[in-house]
């Protein structure tokens, strides 16, 4: 019988969740979605020296800022939980004695001290086929004297007997047929007394059977373990079940060679985290995707490039799209380069597309750092703006803007006045006349009953014609009186929105301020 497709995403709380596994889980949202199956999250915490306060709640908002929701977790719940594996400590002993039961497994007591003994004495020590019967273990101990270690108290070990000599096949669906030979694997520890938690190894495998889970996702860095899970699929007789591997390319730093790492987004200025972290033991605080004003859905686009192509060159794809056209065919086997640029291009774009109204509601931390109040019915006063008045202001920039603060530093004019006006652009376009036309402009803007566009537009410029001006001086000064520099959306868009007094107002203050050069 087809199983129902299910997949899990399941992060350490080692910290903020990193730019690279967020693409994994992006693609495990995708997968699922696409074949109608469940995603579940689960929280890998066995390694309880790595634990970091904070990590999981912050892995839960990272995600859903981004849009990517859970059929069951920690939260969502569901009946194959607990979805945390501290909460799952008593069902992996069970494993661990079963695969002891079968002579899989073995007790080892080498203390730290003894296998860095044999590591020195031993070139290339490695503990397996070849190694384990000179160290100090099951397999080469009595059982009473097994038994007395564990009765009176000693720390011991679990590891995987690996049979030498194999060949270890691993299907990736990206990758084909890796093979390994056994020998190369160490026998690794599986469960550790000290805590009576399993290692990563154990804890995922027992977890993805339980949780029939039919694809495993995830990063490059895991294949190495792959071989490992295999035999450990085998060890337990759940080969039928093993659910498909899929390792995907590693992120790669934007410039140079090697793994893309933070340190990178620190030297070129982007984040490697969805939302800002403020690290719990040294109070550093790392830049987040939300905080320096991208849209999650241009974060979902370009995380879904690196590393796939839809097979032509569409770029532009909602999540709906990426659902519709995903496959691990078109995913590619080497490292994608994180091409940050193309990030800000994604989000450029989407922000041009963006709701009005949405991208307002994004802006405001913005404008109230800037000491602009957004205020139901407020006409400007104050600094005080409507919700409407700061929607039509962002659309008409918004066409300029990579993130949502340049939304800010691309229409600041429209909530405050110009404090100076920019030095080239004066001296390039006030000159001894322009005073007493702008004087004039005062009056014909004075005169116009409808400051719609195109209508100021019509009036303003037959009165440049008929007075026979120089249409780009004049209108280079108006706009450099209001907006205090030659930038910005198209001038009679802004006198359009803004308050006819205003504009007069500024103009004033620009005939007061701006010394007329001498002709
Ligand atoms: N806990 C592992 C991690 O932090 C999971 C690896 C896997 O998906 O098997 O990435």
């Amino acid at each position: 019988m087809e199983r129902k497709t299910r997949v899990r995403f399941a992060p350490s709380p080692t910290g903020p969740l990193h730019i690279g596994g967020v693409r994994t889980a992006l693609y495990n949202y995708i997968f699922a979605k696409q074949q109608g199956g469940d995603i579940i999250l689960r929280i890998e915490d066995t390694d309880s020296n790595r634990f970091v306060p904070g990590a999981e709640e912050y892995i839960n908002q990272a995600l859903k800022w981004l849009g990517i929701s859970f059929d069951e977790g920690v939260k969502e719940g569901g009946k194959y939980g607990p979805y945390r594996q501290s909460e799952r400590r008593g069902i992996y002993r069970e494993y661990v004695d079963r695969l002891l039961e079968a002579g899989k497994a073995y007790i080892a007591f080498d203390t730290p001290e003894e296998l860095e003994a044999a590591r020195q004495n031993i070139p290339n020590f490695q503990y397996d086929s070849k190694t384990r019967g000179t160290m100090r273990n099951s397999l080469t101990m009595p059982k009473e004297d097994v038994d007395k270690l564990i009765a009176d108290g000693a720390q011991y070990v679990v590891r995987f007997k690996v049979e030498p000599d194999r060949e270890v096949v691993v299907d990736d669906l990206i990758r084909g047929e890796v093979k390994v030979n056994s020998n190369i694997l160490d026998d690794k520890v599986l469960y550790k007394s000290a805590d009576a938690l399993p290692t990563y190894h154990l804890a995922n495998i027992v977890d993805d059977h339980l949780m029939e889970i039919t694809h495993v996702i995830r990063g490059e860095e895991w294949l190495p373990s792959a071989p490992l899970h295999v035999l450990l699929y085998e060890a337990f007789g759940w080969k039928d079940t093993m659910p498909r591997f899929v390792h995907l390319p590693l992120l790669l730093k934007p410039v140079g060679n090697g793994k893309l790492s933070k340190r990178d987004g620190d030297k070129l200025g982007f984040p490697v985290f969805l939302l800002e972290w403020k690290d719990p033991k040294t109070g550093e605080i790392s830049s987040g995707y939300r905080e320096k004003g991208y849209l999650p859905e241009a974060v979902v686009n370009f995380l879904a490039l690196l590393g796939w192509n839809p097979g032509d060159d569409t770029e532009m794809m909602s999540i709906e799209d990426l659902i519709r056209k995903f496959s691990f065919e078109h995913c590619s086997k080497s490292g994608a380069k994180f091409d940050y640029k193309k990030g800000i291009w994604f989000n450029h774009e989407y922000i041009g597309k963006a709701d009005n109204e949405r991208l307002a509601k994004l802006l405001e931390p913005t404008l109230e750092a800037n000491g602009v109040k957004v205020e139901e019915g407020a006409s400007g006063k104050d600094n005080r703006y409507s919700p409407e008045y700061v929607a039509k202001a962002i659309e008409l920039v918004k066409g300029r803007a990579d993130l949502v603060p340049d939304l800010w530093t691309q229409g600041d004019f429209f909530f405050k006045a110009p404090q100076e006006y920019a030095e080239k652009d004066v001296k390039k376009r006030w000159s001894a006349d322009t005073p007493r036309i702008m004087e004039e402009l005062i009056g014909v803007l004075e005169g116009i009953d409808d400051m719609t566009s195109a209508n100021a537009e019509k009036i303003v410029l037959d009165w440049i014609a008929e007075k026979g001006y120089h249409l780009g001086n004049v209108m280079n000064a108006f706009r450099l009186a209001v907006v205090g520099a030659c930038r910005g959306p198209h001038m009679f868009d802004i006198t359009e929105l803004m308050p006819k007094e205003e504009v007069i107002t500024r103009i004033r203050r620009a005939i007061e301020k701006i010394p007329a050069p001498e002709n």
